[in-house]
């Protein structure tokens, strides 16, 4: 027996569980556990390293657009940009994405146009001629180009650590430096190992970004999300030649896939190299060829930006097999919910998907049509469990 303020005994109960955990600090997580501990849920935030923000949150190129092919990424993207709008702490800077777009591809990007509008994407078709007043580029082989001038960049840091604060105060308890190293479901409450510590809890989020694989596993769960590692290389200052007063705009070239924009005073650029799988570590500095390459024939100026090494940096984006992110219960353990595998559109889609979350948790129909993202669209195998079914007891 205890004693109480009064001194009166008072019997020991065991700590009652968590209504959720939620695996993962970064922009997914932490959005996540602030909507969940809004709604009046017990939160447990668990991470393995110091702080949020530290995988691959804090390591992105920044991005939001409309400009995507499909609805429901273009709906998860403006519900994000509306938050992110009204969040001082977002730092929302609207430089626009400009995309040059080869002939084989006119077809197919316009219709995707005409889907952007629809959501209320101000997206503008530009012949190859408009393109050059906004970033002149050698236009071989382009049919034209889109512009949308309220796509652009967020801070990824500062939304992630304001995410992180909001669930505290609504009484999410955060465990930094807890390792996940094994996670069991019994009688419908979840046993995670973490760090020293051990969680239960009612229902589970699989926020672990390019990790949610690893998560899924130790469950006993399939989750498909693998590691890709993208590097973005760094210029050193512009010289006064190319350097201007407006930001270059986040400019991609839809042939190659080579992209850059402004960073300050500075470009950041880069192009994904599809080989790269797998949890590789480093830049990878051989590839910068390919990528000055790409660069050069399309943007010929390019010739007068240097590269300053050590300002370059890594991660991993946390690709599925269709490039598309994995929102929703899982078929075979209906506790276990996964908001992973954003493919490189984590950050901007954030903010959306920390709501769907806790709509998710809460038993409320989702805000946005997420039945796209269903994990069982993949293979008769998905949502099966896997090899390591015998960690459930
Ligand atoms: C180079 C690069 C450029 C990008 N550019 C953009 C862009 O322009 N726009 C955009 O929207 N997105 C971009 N992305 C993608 C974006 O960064 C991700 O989609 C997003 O950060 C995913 O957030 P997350 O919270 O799911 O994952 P993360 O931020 O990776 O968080 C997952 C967390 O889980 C933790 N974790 C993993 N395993 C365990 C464990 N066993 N126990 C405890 N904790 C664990 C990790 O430490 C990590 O903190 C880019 C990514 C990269 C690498």
């Amino acid at each position: 027996m205890l004693s109480d303020a009064t001194g009166a005994p008072r019997a020991l109960r065991p700590t009652e569980p968590f209504d959720v955990a939620v695996i993962g600090a970064g922009i997914v997580g932490c959005a996540s556990a602030w909507r969940l501990a809004e709604a009046g849920l017990k939160v447990a935030l668990i991470e393995r390293e110091s702080a949020p923000a530290m995988g691959s949150t804090g390591r992105s190129a920044a991005g939001i657009r409309l400009q995507f092919s499909d609805a429901t990424n273009i709906a998860l993207s403006a519900a994000s940009l509306a938050e992110y709008r009204q969040l001082p702490q977002s730092g929302y800077r609207p430089i626009g994405y400009l995309l040059l777009v080869p002939e084989a591809q006119w077809p197919d990007h316009l219709a995707a146009v005409a889907l952007q509008r629809r959501h209320g994407a101000p997206v503008q078709v530009l012949s190859p001629e408009e393109s050059n007043r906004i970033v002149p580029a050698d236009t071989t082989g382009l049919a034209g180009a889109t512009w949308c001038a309220t796509d652009g960049v967020l801070d990824p840091h500062g939304i992630c650590l304001h995410y992180a604060a909001r669930a505290r105060e609504r009484g999410a308890q955060a465990m930094y430096r807890a390792q996940v190293t094994a996670i069991r479901c019994e009688s419908a409450l979840w046993t995670i190992e973490a760090g020293d510590q051990t969680i239960r809890a009612r229902q589970v989020i699989n926020a672990a970004g390019a990790w949610a694989g690893e998560i899924a596993a130790l469950a006993g769960l399939r989750v498909p999300v693998d590691a890709a590692r993208r590097i973005v290389f760094a210029s050193a200052e512009l010289p006064p030649s190319i350097s201007r007063a407006q930001p270059y705009p986040l400019t991609v070239d839809l042939g190659t896939g080579f992209y850059f924009r402004s960073e300050g005073q500075r470009l950041i650029f880069g192009q994904s190299n599809p080989e790269d799988r797998g949890f590789s570590e480093g830049i990878d500095w051989n590839w910068l060829d390919t990528v000055i390459e790409s660069a050069l024939d399309r943007f010929p100026w390019f010739d007068q930006v240097s590269l300053d090494r050590r300002a370059s940096w890594w991660g991993y984006y946390e690709d599925t097999p269709d490039h598309n992110a994995i929102i929703g219960r899982d078929p075979a353990q209906p506790g276990w919910i996964n908001a992973c595998g954003f493919s490189g559109h984590g950050v901007q889609q954030a903010a959306a998907v920390g709501r769907l979350v806790a709509q998710i948790a809460t038993g409320e129909p989702p805000f946005i049509d997420i039945g796209a993202l269903a994990l069982a669209r993949f293979d008769g195998n998905a949502g099966t469990r896997g090899a390591s079914e015998r960690l459930i007891v």
